[in-house]
């Protein structure tokens, strides 16, 4: 493309680049792109953006980021996903694509509180009717099921509290009633619980967390197997301009290559530390799945294959929440920030009545995320901070 007529600025917008014939290798190209180029008028004007059959322009994705969602629609068991710029911009997604002024959404009391916030904001500047409910309710969720209905949340278990929804008792009760179910599983990172064959209809993802894994990149998904529920989510995206970086879908797909194995890292490590902490006498309950004394560990035990390095602990409530707070600034190996799913092990102290409607157990809350480290490392670090207190 460059001649020796051409300007130098010329010459660097037509570099002599084509993508090597005859290369070949395992990671999938970034393709980065705004403008996407068609071959002729003919071909920019039978574009189709909603169906993906072709490429339209960068906000609705390039060869790079089709294949991300591909590959988390398979993971999660779904036909469609449709790419988010954080976990949040997904549940943003979810609640634009499905709800109007004057309908009601129902959310769990215990579910991840920017979506409780968003909720309330919906509420307060939307004309959206928003209503908090028990998380463990079950089948009984049909007595709050409104004719103006149209959605609920659910997210099993809650990412602090840890209580296991019975998300099919739900579906039953929302699908007699024409109600759309949403499941928050990015705790499962989609491994652990196959939401599609539990009845649910729109499956999210914080890919920030397990997918990524490496605490370096924040990106959301939402996954349907419905195509009309899909085609409404993509018209809500393109509205909503939710477009993401080709970079940062890279780190994602170099993550999930290895997701499966570090996720059973996470849970072999995490159920030792959690089964240490249990026989401590600082400690008067741990709030994990795979307990017996977790709430909804019998849903756990049927419907879930795993559980990751995320749960919880409530210590004994002779412990105040300043000692409980030194509890976490002594830990070395813990560092003390939000998220997980990453290599390292973090802790965070939850007040966790002034997050809850209900709120009855005693005792302060402090969430761990169990990290890749040695799990003697870990435990040491914990019982070297539960001495000092
Ligand atoms: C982290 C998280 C989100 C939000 O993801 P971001 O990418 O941080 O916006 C949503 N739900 C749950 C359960 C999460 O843990």
């Amino acid at each position: 493309m460059t001649s020796k007529q051409q300007g130098s600025s010329t010459a660097i917008v037509h570099p002599a680049y084509e993508v090597p014939d005859g290369f070949s290798a395992f990671p999938a190209a970034i393709h980065h792109a705004s403008t996407v180029l068609f071959k002729d008028v003919e071909a920019m004007r039978a574009r189709s953006w909603l169906n993906k059959s072709t490429y339209t322009y960068g906000l609705h994705g390039t060869p790079t980021s089709f294949q991300l969602e591909g590959e988390i629609a398979q993971i999660e068991g779904g036909n469609h996903c449709v790419l988010a710029p954080s976990g949040l911009a997904a549940i943003t997604l979810v609640n634009m694509a499905f709800l109007e002024t004057g309908d009601d959404v129902l959310v769990p009391d215990n579910a991840y509180g920017p979506n409780k916030d968003q909720g309330a904001w919906l509420k307060r500047s939307f004309g959206i009717s928003v209503r908090f409910y028990d998380p463990m309710i079950g089948a009984d969720i049909a007595d709050l099921i409104l004719p103006n209905t149209k959605l609920i949340w659910t997210e099993a278990p809650g990412s602090v509290s840890m209580e296991v929804a019975d998300v099919p008792a739900i579906c039953a009760a929302a699908h007699s009633k024409g109600v759309l179910v949403a499941l928050d599983n990015t705790w499962s990172a989609g491994i652990a619980y196959k939401p599609f064959e539990h009845g649910v209809d729109i499956s999210m993802q914080a890919l920030t967390k397990y997918q990524s894994g490496g605490s370096d990149v924040l990106m959301g998904a939402v996954i349907t197997k419905d195509a009309e529920l899909n085609n409404r989510l993509l018209m809500a995206h393109m509205r909503l301009g939710f477009g993401v970086g080709m970079d940062d879908v890279y780190l994602v797909l170099r993550g999930l290559q290895s997701m499966k194995l570090r996720f059973e890292a996470h849970d072999i490590a995490a159920r030792k530390v959690a089964a240490w902490l249990k026989s401590r006498p600082e400690i008067a309950k741990v709030l994990h799945p795979a307990w017996d004394d977790c709430p909804g560990h019998d849903v756990w035990k049927r419907d879930f294959n795993g559980a990751g390095g995320l749960f919880s602990v409530l210590f004994d409530e002779k412990f105040t929440e300043a000692q409980t707070d030194q509890f976490v600034n002594q830990l070395k190996l813990f560092k003390i920030g939000f998220s997980w799913g990453g290599s390292h092990s973090l802790c965070v102290p939850y007040r966790i009545e002034s997050m809850r409607q209900t709120w009855s157990a005693k005792g302060i809350l402090v969430r761990f995320n169990i990290g890749l480290e040695d799990v003697e490392d870990l435990i040491a670090d914990i019982e070297q901070s539960l001495k000092a207190l």
